[in-house]
């Protein structure tokens, strides 16, 4: 059974009474999760579950993954995976509070808001970063290796032997930041055939991502960016808080 995305459904709320589907090994699988999982480059929510009828049995989940997701049969969508199961990973030492939560026990789960905000600001801000060195050096971006969007930064990896001089990334910076400031607004295009396949828009720009995103640019803080040689063919920029 694939659970239920109510991030995507209620992105604002903080809590969700959900059922335990399944515990194996680490992890709790429930029916439904506001917990964000891993993908995209986007780091996996932290959060709490506690029992709904005893709240004061409670346990913290340190990661959050999606797993059996489906491939969309369809060339349209190329690399497009939809539905899957969502687990939440438990802290090695909580791991013998596990024999106290059974499969089919309603929970009431709560995620660490503050770094999810942080997580969104993040993600929303490698989008800009993006299309500031698009609007720079428009064959970079074809060429995209991997993202790590984290609470306090973001990177992008190109697969090329381009290096960007510090006056270029001075140029990225400050085209980034004009973007933040503009304050342009943001929305999520949910596709009407496959619900888990969704486009952030931002001005001309269209670029499909599952993650999670601020309501427009000006939800993000100025941010300050730095390459960095990680070998040869290589090159990757990355930002951080101002
Ligand atoms: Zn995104």
């Amino acid at each position: 059974m694939n659970t239920i995305k109510a991030y995507y459904l209620y992105p604002d709320i903080q809590c969700l009474t959900a059922k335990i589907i399944n515990i194996y090994g680490e992890y709790i699988e429930l029916d439904s999760t506001i917990a964000f999982p891993e993908g995209g480059g986007q780091e996996g929510d932290h959060g709490e579950m506690c029992l709904k009828n005893d709240p004061s049995i409670k346990i913290n989940f340190i990661d959050t993954q999606l797993i059996e997701t489906s491939k969309i049969n369809n060339i349209n969508y190329p690399d497009c995976k939809i539905g899957g199961k969502i687990i939440h990973k438990i802290f090695s030492e909580d791991l013998y509070l596990l024999n106290k939560f059974t499969t089919g026990d309603e929970v009431i789960i709560t995620i660490n808001t503050d770094r999810r905000n942080l997580l969104t600001q993040s993600h929303s801000a490698t989008h800009v970063m993006y299309m500031a060195i698009d609007l720079l050096k428009s064959d970079i971006v074809t060429h995209i290796l991997g993202c790590h969007i984290k609470p306090q930064g973001g990177r992008l990896d190109f697969l090329t032997d381009y290096r960007f001089s510090q006056e270029e990334i001075k140029i990225i910076e400050e085209k980034a930041n004009s973007i933040i400031l503009d304050n342009i607004p943001t929305p999520i295009e949910v596709d009407p055939k496959y619900p888990d396949v969704r486009y952030w828009i931002c001005g001309d720009y269209k670029i499909p991502c599952g993650g999670t995103h601020t309501k427009n640019t000006g939800e993000i803080p100025l941010i300050k960016i730095s390459r960095k040689s990680i070998g040869a063919g290589k090159e990757r920029v990355l930002f951080q808080w101002k």
